[in-house]
């Protein structure tokens, strides 16, 4: 497994493996790798010869108030994470190479990135579309998977690509959850043993709410029965729970092809979730 910081080097390892007729799969992270990640790199791995992996906490996603400096980071454990599931590369760029000092350009996402996740998180998404249009740019993939637990955020990837002509394919991975159900994530490492517990019920919750649309309930009840109960079980602020088009994001009176997105708070944790109905 091959270990690179700098942008030349990456172009030169990529561009030796692409002589050779390889094709390359890229899964961009922030660290803190688990079995979702995972799950993501052995989908690449499928779907491509070689994979990259990079590993980079992009602070242009992160709001001045946000867990920037607090987040998770172990190099070590990661690389041997990655080197066990038979990664090719791993790219891990210091903050200068992305960001030099002179760096002085956003990306704006319009609409799509104003909705959901960016109420609450109104620059997520520039950021996330600056760094991933970066790091295409630099590793230049043939496909890249990103996974469904941020389903916003690989619809607005898919939104940059198209919009960008950015030659690479978009793939979505599935959602990887712990045996309660709890979608994994690096940052349920700040939940307590207690919060662990009570989190569990957000994929019950959702499960539950597209039992009863998938049985003709009302929509508007359900979802209203679905904040009070995960407020009852403990979640201090449901920031939204809402059904959505699959592919527009659109919002929809349809349970077919809809998708039911939530995020809610549980003590200081932000937790994301979502399922189609
Ligand atoms: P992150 O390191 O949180 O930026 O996530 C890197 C990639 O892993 C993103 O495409 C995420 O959507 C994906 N991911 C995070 N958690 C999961 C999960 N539980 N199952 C599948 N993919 C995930």
């Amino acid at each position: 497994m091959h270990i690179i910081r700098t942008i030349p080097a990456l172009r030169q390892h990529v561009q030796s493996l692409r002589t050779q007729g390889d094709t390359i799969g890229f899964v961009p992270t922030m660290g803190a790798l688990h079995e979702g990640h995972i799950s993501l790199v052995k989908q690449a791995r499928n779907a491509a010869k070689r994979v990259v992996v990079s590993i980079f906490v992009n602070p242009a996603q992160f709001a001045p108030h946000e867990d920037f400096d607090a987040y998770p980071r172990q190099e070590a454990a990661d690389l041997a994470k990655l080197e066990a599931v038979g990664v090719d590369v791993v790219y891990l760029p210091a903050r200068e190479v992305m960001y030099p000092q002179s760096f002085d350009i956003s990306f704006k996402t319009g609409a799509i990135g104003q909705q959901l996740e960016g109420v609450a998180r109104p620059h997520f998404f520039d950021g996330v579309a600056l760094v991933v249009t970066k790091l295409f740019m630099q590793v230049q993939p043939d496909i890249a998977v990103f996974g469904e637990k941020d389903f916003q955020q690989l619809h607005v990837i898919r939104k940059l690509v198209s919009a960008l002509d950015i030659p690479v394919q978009v793939l979505g991975g599935e959602i990887i959850r712990e045996e309660n159900g709890l979608a994994m994530s690096s940052r349920n490492a700040y939940l307590s043993e207690a919060e662990r517990t009570i989190a569990a019920s957000l994929y019950a919750t959702l499960q539950t709410i597209v039992m009863r649309l998938r049985a003709g309930e009302n929509i508007t009840d359900t979802l209203a029965w679905g904040t009070q109960h995960l407020q009852e079980t403990g979640f201090a602020r449901v920031d939204y729970l809402e059904l959505r088009d699959s592919h527009t994001l659109a919002p929809t009176h349809n349970p077919d092809g809809a998708r039911l997105l939530v995020a809610a708070y549980l003590g200081k944790v932000r937790l994301l979730d979502n399922v189609a109905v």
